[in-house]
């Protein structure tokens, strides 16, 4: 029987079919992930920039301009690192693990992309999206064939480009200030030094200076003997950028755009500006990121400008992909303590958290340690300096900095405490017992005395350097704190009570004037900028709204002169709610006007205003609106409120 090779071939049996292999290989895999790090970090980049310079205009982003280049880098290491540990699900979890490799990593690399493009969708919603983005993103991947593979190749020193360029563009500018301030003429007839020294948070009722029970600042009382203190400075706001925005510019809150999320914009002058063209040397070295940052315009007009610092992990904190993640542990944080009792969570969640945030605590040792480097470093010819510090270590969370001692509290000794002081701000003080608010204002009062110690630190090294013989010193503070001194009042930003505006301020002339003085008269820190242009013999000259206070200290300048009225604004915020938008939303604006042992104060749409005559009831508690003996001065006081603030106020004038 004849069998033709046709038949012969279709009766052999075929072989066993073998599958190709589908997916990405491992080698694929990281070398892909390699490449979404690269492309993440410069997409990343790239949408922040478009957002804040024509999106968001005037929105605080609270981010270091290191971000341009410290974000790509995160992005990179934190995709390799991602790469090995999904190269190795593909090598060892055959099909499946390839299939899942490939899907998690691109929808992974879409989530930084998708988060900082719409900051303000739920983070959980965008992760869900992108990887379900991710995986269709994969199947076009494994797809992909030649033309993916040229799109990887082009792209590559694109997106390596990026974080060079933002590099160098940072680098840059930093240069480009030092040369501009180096190439300004300096200033005729050798003008002293200004050294403007904020002890953020640091409320004159906490300190030996103004009569304290205890001895917190024996720096600031041997400085008050070289010079003048002032019995009742009274900040222009109960908060920190408003303050400052006013120290520099002169201006009352109500006229500027500084808020609890909007930065100062540039339509004001600043006293940095003033002082930079008139050839200072201008140096800003801030602890307070949150709101002394750059990003929030206090550091315009400065040359030199010190804000973030990147101990630990900081340096990550930056890429979107680990920012929300972390930040979220913070609600996670709040949502086990409301919700759901798991209290052994908490101590997990602080600690993954604080490792990212370690550069929030820049303590006044680091911040000396910048200014007396900018010092030494300085060259070109001889001219005098504007700088100007910030200390942040009174600040709550009230954490002694290292190698400190407590002199009137103790160390935590249980959660409760450790809560207490970690986290005080979000504790809810109805819940808080009285010898709780002793425990936690004991411990302010050991941050107060040990950042006195550290700025005595700082006076010494500058007089074994020759500096105090030419240098004005102006200690001050942008606002108090509050303990319940008032029912219900704590921390700052919440009132406009003393406790919270009552702040010291000493000027120190330079050694051998032999000026000192006591001023009893209320002065208003918006008269700062007026007063230091006036000290360096720019009076005439003064760009800056307010008066002079020389007059009160020199009576060659016109004995005690007239000053500006304490008017103090604020839009207050509720300090348990985490979320700033949600705690303005339900809260109306405040003023108070302190002058001649007097206090009216007032909030936005409430008929039910205060007045109260601090020698008489120095705790405000006696609220003298209705008795008929003050109607006068209740009438002079509101129509003087009136004149200052233009109306009625309204807490759309702090929002712009
Ligand atoms: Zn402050």
């Amino acid at each position: 029987m004849n069998v033709s090779s046709t038949e012969l071939k279709q009766a052999r049996p075929s072989p066993v079919p073998v599958a190709p292999k589908r997916g990405l290989g491992p080698v694929r895999i990281l070398l892909l992930a390699i490449w979404c790090g690269l492309a993440a970090g410069a997409l990343e980049v790239v949408i922040v920039v478009i957002r804040k310079s024509f999106l968001d205009l005037n929105r605080l982003y609270w981010m270091p301009r290191q971000f341009l280049w410290l974000t790509p880098i995160a992005d990179l290491v934190l995709f390799s690192v991602l790469g090995v540990m999904l190269a190795l699900v593909a090598a060892f979890g055959g099909q499946r693990g390839r299939w899942l490799a490939a899907r998690l990593l691109c929808g992974l690399a879409l989530l930084p992309v998708f988060w900082a493009a719409f900051p303000r969708i739920y983070g959980p919603a965008g992760f869900v999206f992108a990887l379900g983005a991710g995986v269709q993103a994969a199947v076009i991947v494994e797809r992909g064939g030649d033309w993916f593979r040229r799109m990887v190749w082009w792209s590559t020193p694109v997106f390596l480009l990026v974080p060079i360029l933002a590099a160098a563009g940072t680098l840059a500018s930093e240069r480009l200030a030092a040369w501009r301030e180096s190439s300004r003429p300096a200033p005729d007839g050798g003008r002293p030094n200004v050294l403007f020294v904020v002890l953020d948070t640091v409320a004159a009722g906490h300190l030996g200076l103004y009569g304290y029970n205890r001895p917190t600042s024996p720096t600031l009382s041997a400085l008050a003997e070289r010079g003048i203190r002032f019995s009742r400075a009274i900040a222009p706001s109960s908060w920190t950028l408003p303050s400052h925005a006013s120290f520099f510019t002169g201006c009352w809150p109500h006229e500027l755009s500084a808020g609890w999320l909007t930065p100062l914009d540039g339509s004001k002058r600043t006293l940095a500006e003033f002082l930079g063209q008139r050839g200072y040397a201008t140096a800003g070295f801030v602890a307070n990121t949150w709101y002394c940052g750059a990003d929030t315009g206090l550091g315009r007009g400065f040359s030199t400008y010190r804000d973030y610092i990147f101990p630990d992990l900081a340096a990550f904190k930056w890429a979107v992909l680990v920012d929300r993640p972390v930040e979220g542990l913070r609600a996670l944080d709040h949502d086990i303590r409301q919700r759901f009792g798991l209290d052994f969570l908490r101590p997990i969640a602080r600690y993954v958290w604080w490792r990212f945030n370690s550069g929030e605590r820049k303590d006044a040792a680091q911040v000396n340690a910048e200014f007396l480097d900018w010092l030494a470093q300085r060259t070109g010819p001889p001219r005098p300096f504007f700088a100007f510090l910030n200390y942040y270590d009174a600040h709550y969370p009230y954490e002694l900095p290292p190698g400190n001692v407590h002199r009137y509290g103790i160390r935590p000794r249980n959660p409760r405490e450790v809560e207490l002081i970690q986290n005080w701000r979000a504790v809810e003080k109805r819940n808080v017992e009285p010898r709780e608010v002793e425990f936690v204002r004991d411990s302010y009062d050991d941050c107060v005395a040990a950042l006195d110690e550290e700025l005595g630190r700082l006076v010494d090294d500058l007089d074994r350097r020759g500096q105090l013989e030419n240098t004005w010193i102006i200690v001050l503070s942008d606002h108090g704190e509050s303990f319940g001194e008032h029912p219900g009042d704590f921390g700052h930003g919440t009132t406009l009570y003393q406790t919270e505006l009552h702040v010291p301020l000493v000027v120190v002339p330079p050694r051998g004037t032999g000026t000192r003085k006591l001023v009893s008269e209320t002065v208003g820190l918006r008269d700062l900028p007026a007063t230091i242009v006036d000290i360096l013999g720019w009076g005439s000259d003064s760009p800056f709204p307010g008066r002079s206070l020389v007059g009160l200290w020199d009576s060659r300048k016109g004995g005690s002169g007239e000053v500006s009225p304490a008017l103090a604004e604020v839009v207050p915020t509720d300090p348990v709610e985490p979320d700033l938008a949600k705690a303005m939303a339900a809260r109306a604006a405040w003023s108070s006007l302190t002058r001649n042992g007097w206090v009216y104060l007032r909030r936005e749409g409430s008929s039910f205003d205060e007045l109260y005559n601090l020698d008489a009831d120095p705790g405000e508690l006696s609220n003298l609106v209705a008795d008929p003996r003050e109607h006068a001065r209740l009438e002079e006081m509101r129509a003087l409120m009136n004149q200052l603030t233009g109306g009625p106020l309204s807490r759309d004038r702090f929002q712009p």
